[in-house]
Parts: C-alpha cells; sequence; structure tokens
C-alpha cells in the first residue's frame, strides 16, 4: 500500500465540481481525484493512438523497475492491450543492475505487482548476462582516468539486456515507464552534449523494415506526455504498491543530469509548459536528425555485429572489454 497521504486543495474541478486535488497551471485545468484519474488514463490511452504506438496482435515486452513509472504503465497497458488490442499476454522484464540497498527491494515491489495482477515477470540480472554487477564495476573503474560515472556503465548495458531480453521473449516491442519529464531532461542533455545520434535513434516512427530494426525492438514510451508529479499523484489515488526511492549513484555522481532536471523545474515555476515545449522539440528534431542519419553508412561492431556508427567496437562491448581485464 502506498504511504502517501493525497492532500484536497480548495477548488473546484473543472469537470464535476467535487473538490480538487491539482490544479494545472500549463492547461488551466482544476480536477478531483476521480476525473484526474481517468484523465491520466485516457491519456495513456490516446497517447498510444496518437504516435500508432501498438497494433493489434503486438506481443508486448514491458521494462518493469518497482518504481511508480513503470507500475503506472504496467497497469494500464495490461487493460489496454486486454480490452482494445485483444493481443497476446504482456510480459514485464526487469533487470537486476546489482546496486546494493536499492535494487533487491525494487525488485520485491515488481515481483507482488505482477503476482498480484498475475502478470508474467522475467528478472534478469547484470552479474549473469555480463559477470559483474554495477557495483562491482564501479570499483574496477572509479580510480581509472576514462571512468564514465555509474549511469553510463549502467544505461548502456541495461538497454543492450533489455532489448535482447525483450527480443529471446518474442517481443515486438519494448514498453517503457519514461514520463514527460524524463523525457524533457533527456533531450536536454542530448543537446548539450551534441548527442545527435541518440536523439535520431529515439524517433518514433522509424521504417520497420529497416537494417536496424533487425537488431533493436521498436520501443515506445506511453507516459510520455505526462509530468512527473502526476504520475506520483495518480500513483497514490490508485495506492499502488511502489518503491520510492531514488538510486543512490544519482546522488552520488556529480552527473549533470540532476541539475539539467533543477534546470527545467525551476523553468516550470516562470513557464509551466516548458517540458511540453521540450517534447515537442524532441519530435521535430528527432525526425530531422533520422532522416538525416538514413543517408550516412554506419560500421558494425567487430565483437557483437551490432551497428555502431563511425568506431569499430560499439559502447557496449567497449565496456565489457574494460570489465573482463
Ligand atoms: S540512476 Fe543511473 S546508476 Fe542508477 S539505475 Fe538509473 S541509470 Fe542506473
Ligand atoms: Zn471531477
Ligand atoms: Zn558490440
Amino acid at each position: 500500500m502506498s504511504s502517501y497521504k493525497i492532500f484536497l486543495k480548495k477548488g473546484s474541478c473543472s469537470h464535476c465540481n467535487n473538490i480538487i486535488v491539482i490544479q494545472r497551471r500549463y492547461s488551466g485545468e482544476s480536477l478531483c481525484p476521480e476525473c484526474f484519474k481517468k484523465n491520466i488514463e485516457k491519456n495513456i490511452y490516446r497517447t498510444i493512438s496518437k504516435y500508432k504506438m501498438l497494433k493489434p496482435k503486438n506481443k508486448v515486452i514491458v521494462g518493469l523497475s518497482g518504481g511508480k513509472d513503470s507500475i503506472t504503465l504496467l497497469y494500464n497497458l495490461n487493460i489496454i492491450q486486454t480490452r482494445t488490442y485483444h493481443s497476446e499476454p504482456i510480459i514485464a522484464l526487469t533487470i537486476d543492475e546489482g546496486i546494493k540497498d536499492y535494487r533487491e527491494s525494487s525488485i520485491d515491489k515488481a515481483i507482488e505487482f505482477c503476482k498480484k495482477y498475475n502478470i508474467e515477470h522475467k528478472i534478469i540480472s547484470f552479474k549473469e548476462k555480463v559477470g559483474v554487477t554495477l557495483d562491482e564495476i564501479i570499483i574496477i573503474k572509479e580510480k581509472s582516468s576514462d571512468y564514465k560515472y555509474a549511469c553510463n556503465y549502467c544505461a548502456t548495458i541495461r538497454r543492450r539486456l533489455l532489448n535482447d531480453t525483450a527480443k529471446e521473449l518474442g517481443g515486438d516491442i519494448l514498453a517503457m515507464g519514461h514520463n514527460l519529464t524524463d523525457l524533457a531532461e533527456t533531450y536536454l542533455m542530448n543537446i548539450l552534449y551534441k548527442r545527435h545520434n541518440l536523439i535520431a535513434n529515439q524517433y518514433f516512427y522509424k521504417q520497420e523494415n529497416t537494417e536496424t530494426s533487425k537488431y533493436y525492438l521498436r520501443k515506445i514510451m506511453p507516459l510520455l506526455r505526462i509530468p512527473e508529479e502526476e504520475i506520483f499523484l495518480y500513483s497514490n489515488i490508485m495506492d499502488f504498491d511502489y518503491y520510492p526511492s531514488h538510486c543512490p549513484y544519482r546522488e552520488k555522481d556529480p552527473i549533470i543530469r540532476k541539475r539539467v532536471l533543477e534546470f527545467i523545474q525551476e523553468c516550470k515555476n516562470y513557464s509551466p509548459e516548458i517540458e511540453f515545449n521540450l517534447l515537442n522539440g524532441f519530435l521535430e528534431l528527432s525526425q530531422i536528425l533520422y532522416n538525416h542519419k538514413q543517408e550516412i553508412s554506419y560500421n558494425y561492431c567487430e565483437s557483437c555485429g551490432y551497428p555502431c556508427g563511425k568506431g569499430k567496437i560499439c559502447t557496449y562491448c567497449t565496456y565489457l572489454k574494460d570489465f573482463s581485464n
């Protein structure tokens, strides 16, 4: 059960006159708990149809960490897939990076949630797949001159393991619980570091029969039009039993990502629609960069065979080589 209390505010709902739980500065709407809940569920459904994220009969694999975002996504997708698309049952997929005092507890929440809703659940770990936990990687690399911060190793390895395991499970689609705030933050980070390749890779409407689609499953993010604080509120109204803490590496490493998030939050005070502007910017730029990228040739990794841009070895294999030394 969620331990957060829901606070009602002064004012009446824009739809039914009940007491409100949220006032949205970006839209001017005020919503009571019931209308807010329905609005979030409709938002997820409409995002899926607006961006043509699913087709009937798609086999969907959902990345599940046990936090509020992935639990909100799994709960809604499970209903949508059964009622609307009549597709094969969803499978939840959890990656255990091996982060002490953090991941074990969130995995427990993921297991309980899947049991409660009778959803098939697969858990795989860095240890079993690449031979080391994230904590061990950091111990090996922390003192070296080319140390890249925990999130770089973690995200690169997790992305590959999620993709490959989802393919092994027979998935057509990999659904991730990234919300609007995550997307705005990642987009701004990619701009700051001129990671045009990553922005192009995240384009939604990639052609399905290209060379790279043989390697990577199509990824969807149905929560992309919902700000983080609204997922938090929704999860608590729904009384979801999720793991509330943040990863310790996010606090420990002096990562710029955290500062970028603080910057976006501050901008929201003056310009409440800023995250939506960043989303729209991402949608336009990712299309331009994706189309441009189609005209450029790329190499295949000499070690794993996956497409890898200009280099000979992909980042995933470069990291793995480091740990086996
Ligand atoms: S915050 Fe960084 S290290 Fe922690 S789980 Fe996320 S990507 Fe991994
Ligand atoms: Zn209402
Ligand atoms: Zn490789």
